[in-house]
């Protein structure tokens, strides 16, 4: 299933995309099951094989009626939010894990280049998330270097610790597309790499969660960013250091990972800072992050001041 949060009327729904449309999941429920549905992704992910099955029930029900059409919104008319908007917990993020990244991230500081012998892990704030279409703030006064990450990013599915990495694809709900935008000078000036990104809508997830089971394995994805159409990124799962499996294994070794976590993996070459001359994003700046079989998450960079 390709699932989304999107909003009506400012109310926050969760849906199932098929195609241009979306399934109102509850509404759908009361109609087909004469039960609500779940409120949230985050309720829908701790609701576990049972709403999943609900889920499906109701969708070929759907499908198989055109007189519940009517349940169905055509996507240009619905406002997308990121899949979990608010989630419970920081982002739990993996630094330099594509090999041409961290040489081109050595080249911008003059240094040679070092490779991690385990995840280099760290967070962005949960007041940093934004979806589909919603706009990166660039605030001059506390950032003259902003650039840009694509990244598939991965959402746990269940309450769990010390996963093998050969169990890993049991506790992984679903992926999805994520920008980790970052002010690359308070990163560097701050020592940990939090600060500089953590700002608000520094942190871009979407268009949609794709379950794991649609999805299949994450190796030999293409991901790719574009910036104003101009292609900056461009790359392979398969060229990550450590894969979803083993980042699962490192990060849950002793530490419990909840439903509705949400992980990502880490970016390939091609970013600002890596360039020469360097670039930076600037006001009206359009990013599309891209990852094969999840979709385009697409950003506005927008200047406040
Ligand atoms: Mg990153």
């Amino acid at each position: 299933m390709r699932l989304a949060t999107f909003t009506i009327d400012q109310a926050a729904r969760l849906g199932i995309v098929r195609v241009n449309r979306v399934l109102d999941l509850d509404a759908a429920s009361l109609r087909i099951l004469g039960r609500s549905g779940p409120a949230s992704m985050q309720d829908f992910i701790e609701g576990g094989p049972a709403l999943r099955s609900d889920a499906e029930t109701i969708l070929r029900a759907c499908e198989n009626d055109p007189g519940h059409g009517d349940l169905f919104h055509d996507l240009s008319t619905v406002k997308l939010q990121a899949p979990i908007p608010v989630p419970r917990k920081n982002v739990f993020c993996v630094g330099r894990n594509y090999k041409l990244h961290i040489d081109e991230g050595a080249r911008a500081r003059g240094v040679p280049p070092s490779y991690p012998s385990v995840p280099e892990f760290f967070t962005k704030g949960s007041n940093t998330v934004i979806g589909h279409e919603a706009e990166i703030r660039l605030d001059s006064t506390v950032t003259q270097k902003l650039d840009y990450e694509v990244e598939l990013a991965f959402v746990i599915g269940v309450e769990c610790r010390d996963v093998s990495a050969s169990d890993a694809g049991h506790v992984i709900f679903g992926y999805t597309v994520l920008n980790d935008v970052t002010a690359r000078d308070l990163q560097m000036a701050h020592g940990q790499w939090f600060k500089g990104k953590s700002l608000d809508t520094y942190c871009p997830i979407g268009p949609v969660i794709v379950t794991a089971d649609e999805f299949g394995p994450p190796s030999g994805r293409a991901l790719s960013l574009r910036v104003n159409g101009d292609l900056r990124q461009s790359s392979s799962t398969d060229d990550m250091l450590f894969d979803c499996a083993a980042i699962v294994e490192s990060l849950s070794a002793g530490m419990t990972l909840m439903p509705g976590d949400i992980v990502t993996t880490g970016t390939p070459s091609g970013v600002g800072l890596g360039m020469s001359p360097q670039v930076w994003l600037q006001d009206g700046d359009v990013v599309e992050a891209e990852v094969e079989g999840i979709g385009i998450l697409r950003n506005t960079v927008r200047k406040v001041r």
